[in-house]
């Protein structure tokens, strides 16, 4: 099989199989073939995994954060080298074109490697004055060994985004991918140890969600980063409230995109399809309830319909392909019943929608116009190219109407009115928002969800708090004086 790794998962520095565990097949989506077979870990493997991340951390944390940043930042290099190989296989991974991965996955990364090793070294606490010449300080310090659990629509990123603050800071981490892309997450743990990571900070484990929920409820972890749907994040939650570990949550959504009918057209139009259509439609942060004014409503349908057009579905390794396949068989059905009960509410299909008649789990991006906010696909995060459209008169209105869903992922307006564009985000309950843009998630920026949609905070010097703890050494320079 073209992607088969050595083994199924990356322990103390090395591949390690246990061919008692469940099959993984991994399925290239864009023709249903199997291209790696992997196992899933059995509870010996997870218990080998938690211990080399264990047993690593005292070291790796004693290291400086200049020396620990050092690795990173090499790795980041490798990444960078190695970006084809390793955005062909996150292509036969997941099914996104070629020309997406090139540009959003090893990258984005390799960014979150060079970002959070730059931030290595200047890792510390502060002093306070108390008075007299008594003082405080604080040491961060580690938390220990950290877990990810990772979604399957940007394994890579997910792997690095949660692995390089987290090794950043002398944890270590233990990481399992999600069972439909299993593959990349790998080769961030070779390049990890290539770039001379201490063997053991960083360890991937495959497997299903019991292999997720058991590393959750481990006494040895201490902190748990998952990406997922709202209500897997309930269950991890739940399970690491147990013995009151930390956890960041980055769940899912159903953000809200408000066009007022004073936008450039063309920018909206943009938004929407960047925010919708990229990656399949397989993006959390995704605005898949557009709200658009009515003054610019048909003109806004119909240059979008001009524009979807000239979109390019077909093979992902073509460089000329800008949407592909849903990540797999699962997902593709579940986003055609969504768009069945679309129609059958009452929502008119304007665009797409339907399963395409070639290998593979195609679907054409779908535009639903005439939505009302009590609609299914207006209510439930779909995951999928569907986008809702629906109208509205004035911004207190559209505004409410925004903010009426239990997520809080992301917003964004599309306005030239900047007094307008910024009471928007004022009024938006939600972590990420987005003016006359859509979709950005660069690393030195927070990334994260209000509500629902998330706990904590991805990326940026604020990851640095979800993976540390500040330690408060009191001092004093005076005698002590007691009441008797
Ligand atoms: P899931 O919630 O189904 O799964 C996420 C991960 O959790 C998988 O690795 C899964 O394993 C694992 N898992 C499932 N059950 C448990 C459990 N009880 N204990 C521990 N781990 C468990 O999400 P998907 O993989 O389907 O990804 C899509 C979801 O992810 C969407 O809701 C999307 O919005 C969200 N997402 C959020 C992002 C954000 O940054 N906010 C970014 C990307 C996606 P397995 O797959 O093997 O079941």
């Amino acid at each position: 099989m073209k992607f088969q790794p050595q083994a199924s998962h990356f322990i103390n520095g090395a591949y390690v199989e246990d061919t008692a565990g469940a099959v993984i097949d991994v399925i290239y989506p864009a023709t249903g073939e199997v291209i790696a077979r992997l196992h899933s870990a059995t509870p010996a493997i997870i218990d080998q995994a938690l211990e080399a991340a264990r047993q690593a951390q005292a070291q790796w944390a004693a290291m400086t954060g200049t020396e620990r940043g050092r690795i990173l930042r090499r790795a980041a290099d490798i990444m960078r080298d190695r970006n084809h190989d390793l955005s062909v296989i996150e292509t036969h991974d997941t099914g996104k074109p070629i020309q997406e991965t090139t540009v959003a996955d090893a990258t984005s990364g390799a960014d979150a490697l060079e970002y959070f090793g730059g931030l290595a070294g200047s890792l510390t606490g502060e002093h306070i004055p108390l008075g007299g010449g008594d003082f405080a300080y604080t040491i961060r310090e580690p938390l220990g060994v950290c877990v990810g659990i990772g979604a399957w629509n940007y394994p890579t990123q997910i792997a690095c985004w949660k692995g390089a603050p987290a090794l950043a800071c002398g944890n270590t981490m233990v990481f399992k991918p999600s069972e439909t892309t299993p593959l990349s997450a790998l080769k961030v743990a070779e390049i990890l140890v290539e770039a001379g990571a201490p063997k053991g900070i960083y360890n991937v484990v495959q497997g299903y969600g019991d292999v997720g929920a058991s590393l959750v409820t481990d006494p040895r972890v201490a902190k748990v980063s998952l990406t997922g749907s709202v209500p897997t994040g309930r269950r991890v939650y739940a399970a690491a409230a147990e013995s009151i570990k930390h956890v960041t949550m980055e769940l899912g959504g159903k953000s809200p995109l408000v066009v007022f009918d004073d936008a450039n057209l063309e920018n909206a139009v943009s938004g929407a399809i960047l925010g919708n259509f990229y990656s399949s439609g397989q993006v959390c942060s995704n605005g898949t309830r557009v709200f658009v004014q009515k003054g610019i409503k048909e003109a806004f349908l119909s240059r979008l319909s001009e524009r979807l057009a000239t979109a390019v579905i077909g093979d992902p390794m073509d460089p000329a392909t800008n949407f592909g396949p849903m990540v797999s068989e699962a997902q593709m059905n579940i986003v055609l019943g969504y768009v069945e009960k679309g129609k059958a509410e009452g929502a008119r299909l304007v665009h797409g929608g339907t399963r395409l008649a070639r290998d593979g789990f195609y679907i054409e991006p779908a535009v639903f116009a005439d939505v009302t906010d009590d609609m299914t696909i207006a209510r439930e995060e779909i995951f999928g190219p569907v986008m809702s459209v629906l109208d509205f008169d004035t911004e207190e209105e559209v505004l409410a109407r925004a903010n009426a869903t239990e997520f809080g992922l992301a917003a964004g307006v599309f306005t030239r009115d900047i007094t307008r564009a910024h009471r928007m985000v004022a009024g938006f309950e939600a972590g990420t928002c987005y003016i006359n843009t859509y979709n950005l998630a660069p690393v030195e920026a927070p990334f994260g969800g209000s509500k629902q949609s998330g706990v904590g905070r991805e990326n940026s010097k604020l990851a640095i708090n979800h993976f540390s703890e500040m330690k408060t050494v009191f001092v004093s320079m005076n005698d002590l004086q007691a009441p008797y």
